[in-house]
């Protein structure tokens, strides 16, 4: 099983992490609630309230079998 390093979205203002990427997919989450979002996302830090837009996902090499 690979293990690649995850991308990581974090506040460009204070630098709280707000996702981590897997594959197509940004995983957000917050307290209890976890969310796995495709495509762009805007997060509103719950830290700092600055708007963060998501950077672009990765083309993905390991999720491909469930991609298409
Ligand atoms: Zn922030």
């Amino acid at each position: 099983m690979t293990n690649p390093a995850p991308r990581e979205w974090h506040c460009f203002a204070c630098g709280l992490r707000l996702g981590i990427a897997h594959g197509r997919q940004w995983h957000l989450r917050y307290k209890t609630a976890q969310f796995f979002v495709s495509g762009p996302v805007v997060a509103i830090c719950h830290r700092c309230s600055t708007r963060n837009e998501s950077p672009a996902l990765p083309a993905s090499d390991e999720a491909s079998e469930a991609a298409a």
